[in-house]
């Protein structure tokens, strides 16, 4: 059951009168399979849609900077870890980290969704199969940029946000700290005031927006709110500041995430032994999709740490991030950008179904063949599409 086609889909929501800019869910880009029988399967990227389908369609030139579309079209799509390591091998000299990794995630996602299908299984058995019973989603609660608010407006807009996301049934949250002007103390307040908006039985995450530029800093702030309790904190140091993060997770009791943005196992592997940290949170959307995230999280297990896999795009990386939790033990949550707590056109209406939270806060596991969910024939602006000629 071959592959016939590849095409890419950039999908752009309105932005009109929105004064957004921290939005990854206002664009995206498909990339869709199908098969000689007419099968589709879809994966997405969270990197500029026009870089990505340039590098999906760059001309062949040599054999370590090879066209991706030749080796995809007539492979096998339950081949998807072999296909990954021969893209990789054929990509060394524009891929290996960055957009190329990007772009093979997006890849990577489709194959397993095709390759569901066409087994009629869900994806995360071609991932091994299930490791838990049920899935433990984490609402994020961002109230978007800070622009003309006060501090006191800002955190009460968070705290009202956390409050509404815990009466939804969430069980676990994260705060979006990202207010630059806030002092160490008004940051230790904030988290004070989540801690007691949502309750001592959810768990609580902040994302600090990567505000400190010195370690101490934010171990003092990590120290001073240690009784609220956070499960994990996101973003303290520059992505790039490795040995600040390890002094940081040596420094505090809170459990040091990181990883965000990185591309491979190899870079999560620096994360670990050089930062020190406890949560990888690498994007299955940028890191090298399914494939990949299972290769971190197996690698994660020798240092004993989790896998929380970032993650706010469109509905089909939620689908891959249901799939990878179903199929993985040290990943005790994974990011939800809930399309009732942030007002994301995509995120709502590019794909369905949308998952069903129970009341205790958790998800049943996927049951539909592949990633599960399909585009809708939504009517989104600035829609282009091509298809890679095999
Ligand atoms: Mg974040």
């Amino acid at each position: 059951m071959k592959i016939a086609r590849l095409e890419t889909f950039t999908f752009e929501a309105s932005t009109e009168g929105s004064s957004e800019r921290l939005d990854p869910s206002s664009h995206t880009i498909v990339v869709r399979l199908t098969d000689v029988d007419g099968r589709t399967g879809i994966g997405e990227a969270d990197a500029p849609p026009d870089a990505v389908r340039a590098f999906l369609e760059m001309r062949h030139a040599h054999d370590l900077s090879q066209r991706l579309s030749d080796l995809l079209i007539g492979a096998d799509p339950l081949e998807a870890p072999a296909l990954w390591d021969r893209s990789y091998e054929a990509t060394l000299y524009t891929g290996r980290r960055g957009l190329g990794i990007h772009a093979l995630s997006a890849v990577d996602m489709a194959l397993y969704d095709l390759a569901g299908k066409q087994y009629q299984v869900p994806a995360y058995r071609l991932l091994g199969g299930a490791r838990r019973a049920r899935l433990t989603p984490y609402a994020t609660c961002y109230v978007g940029s800070a622009a003309d608010r006060t501090v006191t407006q800002h955190t009460d807009a968070l705290l009202d946000l956390l409050r509404r996301a815990v009466a939804l049934g969430f069980r676990a949250v994260k705060a979006e700290l990202l207010f630059p002007e806030m002092t160490s103390d008004q940051l230790i307040a904030a988290i004070r005031a989540a801690r007691e908006a949502v309750g001592p039985n959810i768990e609580l995450i902040a994302d600090f927006g990567y505000r400190f530029t010195d370690w101490r800093e934010a171990a003092y702030v990590l120290r001073a709110s240690e009784d609220c309790r956070l499960f994990f904190a996101e973003a303290t140091l520059s992505h790039d500041d490795l040995a600040g993060h390890a002094r940081l997770a040596d420094a505090v009791a809170v459990r040091i995430g990181g990883a965000e943005f990185a591309a491979t196992r190899w870079e999560c592997r620096e994360w670990l032994e050089r930062g020190k940290v406890d949560v990888l949170q690498p994007d299955i959307n940028r890191c090298g999709g399914l494939t990949e995230i299972r290769r971190i999280a197996e690698m994660a297990q020798w240092y004993g740490a989790l896998v929380v896999p970032h993650a706010w795009k469109t509905g089909i990386t939620v689908a891959a991030c249901r799939h990878f939790q179903a199929a993985t033990a040290n990943a005790p949550f994974f990011e939800f950008l809930s399309p009732l707590l942030w007002p994301s056109e995509l995120r709502r209406a590019l794909v369905t179904p949308e998952p069903t939270l129970a009341e205790d806060g958790t998800m049943a596991l996927p049951d539909a063949p592949g990633l599960g969910v399909a585009l809708t024939s939504g009517d989104f602006p600035e829609t282009s599409h091509a298809e890679t000629a095999p």
